[in-house]
């Protein structure tokens, strides 16, 4: 038997398909036939719904103790304004809630850099402010890198500082910081932060206090179909002990203004191959998300034919980590009605929903 008939076989007895069959996707399966198989997945999963939400990003600070090799977003505690660098205060965070008439988000998404004067009370205090302002919101914040920085610096254990941050509101976390858990990549790309163990204990904490998360994996750099696979299985045996995660997002490596910019990247067929192998290897993490902000309206929308069920949300223009890497839409920003016709003009029904995939 071909590998493809024996892939079709696993998936036809609904069956899970290996670490190898992920690998051989990658390099073999033809583009039409990833895409029927993760299109035919994604249907048995969600039907023809697929998902946005009402968000605001929050991005607290972009000083950081690291200097990942890949961010363009991140700037030194000792840089100010003039050099692109800032740190918001409480009261800056206040008047751009303000800003945001009640009922309008039903997410308030917060990461940043990893300053180094900031513990678990400085994110206590920003899931308040969220609840103060806006007390329906739902607050998702705070990478796995972040958290771990937060309980270093307050002298916490990892379930202490996520205790704190959910008796402050935390709703969940979302996926950012996984990067590539690989170590030799990782020290190569992101070398110094929470190494993949940490990140992967912090979610598994997380799941185990109530409170769900999403998983991201930064892809199209030095990295090689192997790495993704092991980064998708590290994920999947987590799921599997949990099943606290809500969503795996994919985000593809932006060239502009980092130290890896020589690199090229990655073509929209990659993206869209790499959407398709996700789906159907990740058999237990119920969705798949194109962030539109990352690859752009366009590509997010084809990655709904891919095995993708969700755009992520309206975002209002309240982000700069991928207008600062090269994203080709520098003031992020989206109506309900355009995601809506996105999702319709691809024969699909747009579901609005909440930050833990409820229909709103
Ligand atoms: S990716 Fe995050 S942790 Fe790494 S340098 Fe950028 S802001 Fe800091």
């Amino acid at each position: 038997m071909t590998m493809l008939r024996e892939i079709e076989s696993v998936l036809a007895a609904n069956d899970r398909l290996t670490s190898s069959h992920a690998l051989w996707l990658y390099g073999n399966a033809p583009s039409e036939w990833l895409r029927e198989a993760a299109d035919e997945i994604r249907r048995k999963l969600h039907g023809e719904r697929a998902f946005y939400n009402r968000n605001i990003h929050f991005e607290p600070t972009n000083k950081c103790v690291y200097a990942c090799r890949f961010c363009a977003f991140a700037r030194t505690a000792d840089q100010g304004p003039e050099d692109g660098a800032w740190d918001h205060d409480l009261e800056e965070f206040d008047r751009i809630l303000r800003a945001k008439q009640p009922g309008t988000i039903t997410e308030v998404h917060i990461t940043g850099g990893v300053h180094p004067d900031r513990g678990v009370e400085y994110g206590e205090a920003l899931c308040r402010k969220v609840h103060e302002v806006h007390p329906t919101a739902h607050v998702k914040a705070f990478t796995a890198v972040e958290i771990s920085f937060f309980a270093r610096k307050s002298g916490l254990s990892l379930e202490e500082a996520l205790r704190r941050l959910q008796a402050a509101g935390l709703g969940s976390l979302p996926g950012g910081g996984a990067e590539i858990f690989d170590p030799e990549v990782r020290r190569k790309i992101a070398g110094g932060k929470a190494p993949a163990h940490q990140w992967l204990e912090i979610h598994e904490v997380a799941h185990g206090l109530g409170l769900r998360s999403n998983a991201t994996m930064l892809y199209g750099h030095v990295e090689e179909h192997r790495h993704r696979v092991d980064h998708m299985e590290r994920l999947r045996d987590l799921q599997d002990r949990t099943n606290g995660f809500m969503a795996f997002i994919p985000l593809r490596y932006r060239n502009e203004n980092n130290a890896l910019s020589h690199l090229l990247e990655v073509s929209p067929e990659e993206d869209l191959r790499n959407y398709s192998v996700a789906r159907l290897y990740l058999d237990n993490i119920p969705h798949l998300k194109a962030y539109w902000v990352m690859l752009g309206v366009e590509l997010a929308a084809r990655a709904l034919e891919w095995g993708v069920d969700d755009l992520d949300g309206t975002v209002d223009d309240s982000t700069k980590i991928y207008s600062m890497a090269g994203a080709e839409d520098q003031h992020p920003a989206m109506t309900t009605a355009r995601l809506e016709s996105i999702i319709s003009a691809k024969g699909r029904v747009a579901v609005e929903r909440d930050s833990l995939y409820q229909a709103v």
